[in-house]
């Protein structure tokens, strides 16, 4: 069924808490980590509780979670003291996707003045 935890699923690991992570933010429906391998000063990562596979198909099924997904991000961020940050949510393995459970990076702490790509 649409949303449900898949096993072979990092992120529904770290959910369950099969898969340790730093965890900074929770809400009912909703998670924030540090990531693994951080490429700013701040990298977080906001999941969805339920598994899509990416932010479009999580907001298409279930557009108020996407929506809280956007402010616990935006929560996140402060929380941290950023004044200024950016999200990305990467899109297929094309565009450097390798988790395919919906999450959005929230990064800072560093000038990010330069392109996208
Ligand atoms: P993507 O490339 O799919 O947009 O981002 C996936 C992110 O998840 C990567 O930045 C990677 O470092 C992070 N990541 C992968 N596995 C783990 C893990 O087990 N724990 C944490 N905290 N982050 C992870
Ligand atoms: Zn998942």
């Amino acid at each position: 069924m649409a949303g449900e935890p898949q096993a072979d699923c990092v992120f529904c690991k770290i959910v369950s808490g099969d898969v340790p992570a730093t965890v900074v933010r929770k809400t009912e429906r909703t998670l924030t980590f540090r990531d693994i391998n951080p490429q700013a000063p701040t990298h977080l990562l906001v999941i969805p509780r339920v598994h899509y596979p990416d932010a479009a198909e999580l907001a298409a099924a279930e557009p108020e979670v996407a929506a809280e997904l956007l402010a616990e991000a935006g929560g996140a961020a402060a929380g941290e003291g950023l004044e200024a940050y950016r999200l990305i949510f990467n899109t297929g393995a094309g565009a450097g996707q390798t988790v395919f459970h919906a999450h959005v990076h929230v990064l800072g702490g560093k000038p990010l003045t330069e392109g996208l790509v």
